[in-house]
Parts: C-alpha cells; sequence; structure tokens
C-alpha cells in the first residue's frame, strides 16, 4: 500500500505552550502583558522584563515548530535591551501568520503574590487583544499566588494556545488539490 503523501501545508490545529518567569527587582517599572502596573517593583530582564508576553510567546512559537523567544532574541543581544516584548510577539505573529495558521483561542496563568491581578486583567484582556488581532471572548487570565512555592520574589507565567488553518491557506489548499 503506497505511503499516504504528506500535506504540504500541515494540520488543520495545532497547539503550543510557553512558560517564563522573571524575578522582582526595585527601579524599574512593571509591565504584565503589555499594561504597565503600578507596583514598587518590576520585573528584571535583559528586555522590558514583561513574563506574560514572553510565555504567550513562546507558545506561539512554539505552535509552529519555530525557535523559541531566547533563541530569536538572544538576552546576551544588545538590541533587545530594554525592548519592548510586543516586538517579540509581532514575530511570532508573524511566524504563524507565514505558516498558514490563525489563533482559535489562548489560555494563560499568572502565578505571583503581589500585585493582585484581577482587578486589571480586564484591561490586560483587552490590550492583548489588540496585540494579537482577536477577540477578547478568545484570551484566557488566571492569576494565582504562589502558595507554599516559595517563590514570592518572581512572576510566572504559562500560557497555551490553539491554532487553526486560517481561511485563505484552507482556501489555497483546496486550490492546490484541484490542480493535482
Ligand atoms: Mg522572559
Amino acid at each position: 500500500m503506497p505511503l499516504k503523501p504528506k500535506s504540504p501545508v500541515g494540520p488543520n490545529f495545532r497547539i503550543g505552550y510557553g512558560w517564563d518567569s522573571h524575578e522582582f527587582k526595585a527601579g524599574v517599572p512593571l509591565k504584565i502583558g503589555g499594561i504597565a502596573l503600578d507596583h514598587p517593583k518590576g520585573l528584571g530582564g535583559h528586555s522590558d522584563g514583561d513574563v506574560l508576553l514572553h510565555a504567550i510567546t513562546d507558545a506561539l512559537l512554539g505552535a509552529v515548530a519555530a525557535p523559541d523567544i531566547g533563541t530569536l532574541f538572544s538576552p546576551s543581544d544588545p538590541r533587545w535591551k530594554g525592548a519592548d516584548s510586543a516586538l517579540f510577539l509581532e514575530e511570532a505573529l508573524r511566524r504563524l501568520q507565514d505558516a498558514g495558521y490563525e489563533i482559535a483561542n489562548l489560555d494563560s496563568t499568572l502565578i505571583l503574590s503581589q500585585p493582585k491581578i484581577g482587578p486589571h486583567a480586564g484591561r490586560i484582556r483587552q490590550h492583548l487583544s489588540k496585540l494579537l488581532n482577536i477577540a477578547p471572548e478568545q484570551i484566557g487570565i488566571k492569576a494565582k499566588t504562589p502558595e507554599g512555592m516559595g517563590t514570592d520574589n518572581a512572576a510566572i507565567a504559562h500560557a497555551a494556545v490553539l491554532l487553526e488553518r486560517s481561511q485563505s491557506s484552507r482556501r489555497s489548499r483546496v486550490s492546490t488539490k484541484k490542480t493535482r
């Protein structure tokens, strides 16, 4: 029996998962999900330390089997010193589009002792909706405190994403089949 030829465009759905952590540091602004939050400490790191955007970026990159955020944007590269993490997200979105996918939904969990994320979650969701060009209803944001973990001086973020093949890519797939 002949082997079924591999699809030239890949599966209709793909999942991605990303994780990140950053240590709290005095004297830097706190940015989470692209939103500046009023807090005495920010998150240290080579870029702006936006732990949530980094986890989402890695989830998107992983979903299309692209290199991870640290490989694409090396922490030793002076170009990314203090960089707005939205730049990393843009690159991940470009790769996702090139691969012919769009985001079906995104879910995320933040783990940090302070500040409380609940009062800001709506604003973060709205901002992510603009950055990712999807509806707020496609974005989950959950926040937990690190009970018993001993990580009170760190912020941790997990993100999971489901991609589906974009409509334009489905059309080109159909036309490819017809011409065979
Ligand atoms: Mg990071």
